[in-house]
């Protein structure tokens, strides 16, 4: 059976389901695709469920002689690489060790700006409408820090953040204590008090699918390769439930995004960094409130629904190679020291794929060379938290409506 929509949105991620319920509000009528038939299965399932209101600053390629080394030898459970990787990776690489020196770091920050400055009020918007409030925590996260050094250069990056009028505290060990007191004593924390975090990352992007649905939204399963652009320049879908003719299409496939805009003949310089999660029990009596980041190994343990879980940093490898979870086994060891975790939940690691431009930007905006085809993906670290403020953009940009920022930082078009 065939359907018809004004737009197809493609992936039912965090973005996805943002973009779509912001074309719906500006009464599009909008079909959503999903291979899972489902929303946020995928990254937005697995992620260490930060609304990261005070990551002003983007992951940036370490510069750090030292920590570069360890990371060539691969002695870092911060970042791993597949050495079969390297030769596809090589170049983006490179780009993204260009784009992180300090002044394009810091351009690509403010570039980031509006966005981050407005991703909580646009999430909150859906919180309450779709009824996700008890999974929101509003305690902030915190950076600790086990060794003096590494503190300093903590809270000198912190200082970096004061002129952009967030709500950050330093914590000596004491403090620290107060505020976790099951956590071991580390030479100090920073406590970054507007990020706003969740407590089953795949529950919230559900039930915002689910006011997309209660909003008369479509929302259908299908794997999308096949899709085509039709003689008269509409976009024709394939779904289980047959094809859906729409004007307009959205691709938000998060980190499978390249399986449309390559065929499409756009050359973007696309990569991943994999991540794995497990969950842990807790020993009886032991409480994790906040979400923390152990800052000297660059791995986090957030408590969630289903127990402590333990989020990786990045691993450089195909996004499609077999999973190689070293860092969960490494962290697990360090996490070990720092609170008191016990077995396992989960039968084996998850493992996810941040979705990643060279300047940490995500593209959002129309692509260049096609009638009605809209690009909003490559949100890396970030993109539970930028979903709902990525889809406002997108939306005011395709019903041409102001848009509350300029959009071009964001620009297909921005690589040469
Ligand atoms: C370990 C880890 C920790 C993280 N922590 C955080 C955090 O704390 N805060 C934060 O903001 N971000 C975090 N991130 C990043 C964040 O999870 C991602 O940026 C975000 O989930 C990307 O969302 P998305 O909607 O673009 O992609 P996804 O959530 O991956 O959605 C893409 C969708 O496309 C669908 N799809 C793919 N291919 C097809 C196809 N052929 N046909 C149909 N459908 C298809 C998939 O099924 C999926 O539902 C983390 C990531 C990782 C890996």
């Amino acid at each position: 059976m065939q359907q018809t929509a004004d737009v197809a949105v493609l992936g039912a991620g965090m973005v996805g389901v943002s973009a779509a319920l912001h074309l719906q509000a500006r009464g599009r009528d909008v079909a959503l695709v999903d291979r899972h038939g489902a929303a946020g299965l995928e990254t937005s399932f697995g992620n260490a469920g930060l609304i990261e209101r005070a990551s002003i600053f983007p992951y940036l390629f370490p510069r750090d002689p030292r920590d570069l080394l360890y990371y060539a030898l691969n002695l870092s459970p911060q970042a791993h690489y597949h050495l079969s990787a390297l030769p596809g990776v090589a170049s983006w690489l490179l780009r993204y060790f260009r784009e992180s020196g300090p002044e394009r770091a810091k351009s690509h920050a403010l570039a980031a700006l509006p966005l981050v400055e407005r991703c909580l009020e646009e999430h909150d918007a859906l919180i309450e409408v779709a009824g996700a409030g008890e999974l929101v925590r509003r305690i902030g996260w915190i950076k600790l820090y086990r060794s003096e050094s590494r503190l300093a250069k903590g809270l000198a990056d912190a200082e970096r953040l004061r002129e952009f009028k967030l709500r950050i505290e330093v914590l000596d060990a004491d403090a620290l204590a107060a505020l976790e007191p099951d956590l071991a004593r580390v030479a100090g924390a920073v406590h970054f008090l507007d990020t706003c975090s969740v407590a089953d990352p795949s529950a919230v992007a559900q039930s915002y699918a689910a006011l997309f649905q209660q909003r008369g939204g479509r929302f259908l399963a299908g794997d999308v390769r096949g899709l085509q652009q039709t003689r008269d320049g509409r976009w024709s879908v394939p779904t289980h439930d047959g094809q859906v003719i729409a004007r307009d299409l959205v691709v938000a496939l998060g980190p499978w995004s390249d399986q449309i805009f390559r065929p499409l003949g756009y050359d973007l310089p696309f990569a991943v960094k994999r991540g794995y999660h497990m969950h842990y029990a807790v020993a009886e009596g032991a409480k994790l409130s906040h979400p923390v980041l152990d800052a000297d190994n660059g791995y986090v343990l957030a408590p969630m629904t289903r127990g402590v879980r333990l989020t990786t940093g990045a691993e450089f490898a195909r996004r499609d190679a077999k999973p190689t979870p070293v860092q969960i086994d490494w962290d697990e060891k360090l996490a070990r020291t720092l609170f008191p975790i016990r077995e396992r939940l989960d039968p084996k690691p998850w493992m996810g794929c941040r979705p990643c431009f060279p300047d940490m930007l995500p593209v959002i905006g129309k692509a260049p060379r096609h009638q009605g085809l809209w690009f909003d993906f490559g949100h890396q670290h970030h993109g539970f938290t930028l979903g709902p403020v990525s889809g406002r953009l997108l939306a005011e940009m395709m019903t041409g409506a102001e848009p509350f920022t300029d959009p071009a930082p964001y620009a297909v078009d921005r690589f040469r």
